[in-house]
């Protein structure tokens, strides 16, 4: 244990500061300042572990990320043994120290009656530390098996499955129809919560490692789904839950409505320094995003970079409570209204708003929402409340309502995989799609979830790949298909 007094010597979290608004918002740079101004305090914070005997943050993680034990370990500055603890459950801290929403703090013990342990920022600076020291080089394997596996999707799962696989001695190849690898970490994910130098970073070590990267190949078109069986030992399907849920509204289909992927797929390339054609861009437009997640706040954030005139975001439902409702108690992950770096630059946040129509003007260009306060009905619809309709200028609608599941027809088509009643691809608890060889990871068969699960899927699969492969397997799988989150 770290410091046995030392939650009782600080009582309080404390993190970096976030760079300021006004200078951040000139550039795609990372908002959070996290090694160099968190150090002096951050052993401070991992002393305030108090290594309980039963420690639920390890149920908190789907990883099941050794917390308490690094957490020592940074109080004791053994930064080489506290990465290896780190490295034992995920292979990319870098990832989920910046951008995960951390369910492990949600169910640290000292939460019970005190502020929870700064578990994520603790976990992020270990990893900087490590690659600053050059703690982080490629695990080559000491053998090969002759086995050889197509990851298709290079998001966190698939990115995770290829690294275990090759480290296990297979020769594994990640497809990714993309340009880039990375998939929502790529894409999705803007710079100012997650540069893409980390990225970069990680699929060097992989390459090291032996891992091949076939970016701009579509599997279903480019090679069929048939062709890749015939070629290859087994498949990991790691394709994401990337068909967006529409809006079905009047107006839908007027120029200046998009969804919100489309728009920030485009605005990550122009970060890159990549040629858009036709870019959809905020700059000076009244921007209005309907869906207030990660999705709604990564298109604020990035609608304020671009020099939009105001940017309103709006929710259907009700605003969530600022502390646990007693149906959400500790240990469990609770709906919690929560303030991104994103909210902190600027924009309005609307509630219980419904909305009823696009609004467009002679040439066909959406220019008003008509919007209505949500009412509730007895039976828990949704409904615009009649009489409460007004119009809120708008010369840029983005839709983040969340995403209904994977894209399935070449998969289905070409080599009949199977789907569950939600439209995902079917797998059973060890990941395996039914397919001889074929196994499911991620988003894909999850349905869209978080960058943890899809890191601790991807590891998972690779375990139960490993067992198909070679009759056994000593490759850790963290959770199994059916695993359910802790949150409330
Ligand atoms: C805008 C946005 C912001 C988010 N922010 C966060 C966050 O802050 N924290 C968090 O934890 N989670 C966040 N998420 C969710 C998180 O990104 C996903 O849960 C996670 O990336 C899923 O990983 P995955 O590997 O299953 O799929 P993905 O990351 O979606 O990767 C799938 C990849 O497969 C590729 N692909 C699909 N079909 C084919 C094919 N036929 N052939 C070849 N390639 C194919 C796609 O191009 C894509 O690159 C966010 C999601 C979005 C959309
Ligand atoms: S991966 Fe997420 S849940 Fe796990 S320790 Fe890190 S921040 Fe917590």
């Amino acid at each position: 244990m770290a410091d046995p007094r030392g939650f009782l010597k600080v009582r309080e979290r404390e993190l970096p500061e976030n760079r300021p608004v006004a200078v951040r918002l000139r550039d795609w740079k990372d908002v959070h300042a996290h090694l160099e101004e968190g150090q002096v305090f951050l052993k401070e914070q991992a002393g305030r572990c108090m290594d309980c005997g039963i420690p639920f943050c390890h149920q908190g993680c789907p990883l099941g990320n050794l917390i308490p034990e690094w957490n020592d370990l940074v109080y004791r500055e053994q930064w080489a043994d506290a990465i290896d603890r780190l490295h034992e459950t995920n292979n990319f801290p870098e990832f989920t120290g910046r951008v995960c929403p951390a369910p492990c703090e949600s169910s640290c013990v000292l939460g019970i009656n005190q502020p929870a342990v700064t578990i994520k920022n603790v976990e992020v600076s270990i990893i900087d530390e490590a690659f600053a020291r050059g703690y982080v080089t490629p695990q080559v394997p000491q053998r090969l098996t002759g086995s050889t596996v197509a990851v298709v999707g290079s998001g966190p799962a698939g990115l995770a499955a290829a690294q275990q696989l090759t480290r296990a001695g297979h020769t594994v190849a990640v497809y990714e129809r993309d340009d880039a690898i990375g998939g929502l970490l790529r894409y999705g994910i803007p710079d100012f919560k997650l540069e893409k130098v980390h990225i970069d970073r990680r699929i060097a070590q992989m390459q090291a490692e032996g891992t091949r990267f076939r970016p701009s190949v579509e599997i279903g078109i480019d090679i069929t789904w048939d062709e890749l069986r015939a070629r290859y030992d087994a498949v990991v399907v790691a394709t994401g839950a990337t068909v967006p849920r529409d809006l079905a509204i009047p107006g839908r289909e007027l120029s200046g409505t998009h969804f919100a992927m489309d728009f920030l797929h485009q605005a990550n390339a122009v970060a890159a320094g990549r040629e858009v054609a036709d870019q959809i861009t905020a700059t000076d437009k009244h921007v209005i995003i309907i869906g207030g997640g990660d999705t709604g706040s990564d298109c604020l954030g990035t609608s304020l970079r671009q020099g939009a005139a105001s940017v309103t975001t709006l929710a259907i439902g009700k605003q969530p409570p600022q502390e646990r409702a007693a149906s959400q108690p500790w240990p469990t992950d609770p709906i919690l209204f929560e303030v991104s770096s994103s909210h902190e630059e600027g924009g309005e946040r609307a509630y219980l708003a419904s909305t009823v129509e696009l609004v467009g003007d002679d040439q066909g260009t959406v220019r008003a929402l008509r919007v209505a306060e949500t009412e509730y009905l007895p039976d828990g619809r949704r409904v615009p409340k009649e009489g409460t309709e007004r119009e809120i200028p708008a010369d840029l609608v983005l839709v983040a309502m969340g995403f209904t599941g994977p894209e399935t027809d070449s998969i289905t088509q070409q080599v009949g995989a199977a789907l569950t009643p939600r439209g995902l691809v079917h797998r059973d608890d060890d990941y395996a799609s039914g397919l001889p060889g074929v196994f499911v990871a991620g988003d894909a068969g999850r349905g869209q979830s978080l960058i943890v699960w899809a890191i601790a899927e991807g590891r998972a699969a690779a375990a139960s790949v490993d067992a198909f492969l070679q009759g056994g397997t000593e490759l850790p799988a963290p959770v199994r298909a059916s695993t359910v989150s802790l949150r409330a």
